[in-house]
């Protein structure tokens, strides 16, 4: 991850990404500002010029201070205005804080639980990427679990109208949140006409996880679908994020209704918008023509 390459008479450090063995992204490292193998990963956060702070966990980019807002933003905004009325959410990992920051944005919501295995992401996200979370892990409707999200899931009694899974990819930890089971146990957690969304990969390089997803999300939920956010350092196209839920007019509302929950909400954003909501539900030819093969797989 960490190499070291002579650039213009200097030596300078540099990350590479190692999602994708035969390609990938690099950032040049200004500053280390943390590194650590905690008990679950390899977290290391550190600075770019271009990007600002920059946290990695297992050699895969998490997020960055510079665009970090696009994805929170859509993770959280699309389920939450489809939804209209989330009062209870469920945040499966997480641990920079972002979507929760964006959350308890929402006037309505009243008690979030936010279940992170990694305490040691939130603790070093806290420190050295505090606008990200900026204060929310404080906020009185947040409880934090610290704990493996499946285990979470499988034991909960307990009803949310949104569940958000912000987790790794499909690997190392965040494996097992891409299970049926790990699906079926966030469905038996949702209300009645409550949403599943989740992070599932960018769809140009992850086509078959998104394959994969669909078909472990059959006889789940009713209606599955995904939709997209363009996240510059989620390299290689737009980023997908799925969509499960029983009711199917959640993500067919029209820009009317979206704008006016969006007014109603009263807070800004700098990615979404009620256009963009309605927007990012339109896929792809290449992605519709591939959850077609993978539904008659
Ligand atoms: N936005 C990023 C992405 O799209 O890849 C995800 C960012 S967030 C930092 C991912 C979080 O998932 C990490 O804090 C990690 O510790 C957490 N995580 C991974 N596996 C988990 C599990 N099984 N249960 C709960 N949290 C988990």
């Amino acid at each position: 991850m960490l190499a070291s390459t002579c650039v213009e008479k200097s030596v300078a450090k540099r990350f590479q990404e190692s999602l994708y063995p035969a390609w990938g992204q690099n950032f040049r490292v200004d500053e280390v500002l943390f590194e650590s193998r905690t008990d679950h990963q390899h977290l290391i956060i550190f600075r770019n010029e271009r990007f600002g702070t920059v946290m990695a966990l297992d050699g895969v980019i998490q997020t960055t201070e510079k665009d970090e807002f696009v994805y929170h933003e859509m993770l959280t905004h699309v389920p939450m205005f489809a939804h209209g009325n989330a009062r209870r959410v469920l945040i499966i990992g997480g641990g920079d804080g972002g979507i929760l920051r964006e959350v308890l944005k929402h006037p309505g919501v009243e008690q979030v639980v936010q279940v992170e295995i990694d305490a040691a992401v939130i603790d070093m996200c806290k420190k050295y990427l505090p606008n990200h979370s900026a204060g929310a892990f404080e906020d009185p409707r947040v409880k934090i679990v610290i704990q493996d999200g499946v285990d979470f899931v499988l034991e909960n009694r307990e009803a949310f109208d949104v569940i958000i899974s912000d987790s790794t990819d499909p690997e190392g930890p965040g494996e097992v949140l891409f299970t049926s089971r790990f699906y079926q146990a966030c469905k038996n957690s949702l209300t009645e006409g409550g949403i599943l969304a989740t992070q599932n990969g960018v769809c140009f390089m992850q086509l078959d996880e998104l394959q994969t997803t669909w078909r472990r999300f059959e006889g789940i939920f009713a209606d599955r679908w995904f939709y997209g956010a363009a996240v510059p350092t989620y390299v290689g196209g737009i980023m997908t994020l799925a969509w499960g839920t029983d009711d199917p007019t959640l993500r067919r509302h029209g820009l009317e209704t979206i704008a006016e929950r969006v007014e109603q909400a009263g807070f800004s954003t700098r990615y979404y918008t009620p256009e963009i909501h309605v927007a990012a539900f339109a896929l792809p030819k290449y992605v519709t023509d591939a959850i077609n093969t993978a539904e008659s797989a």
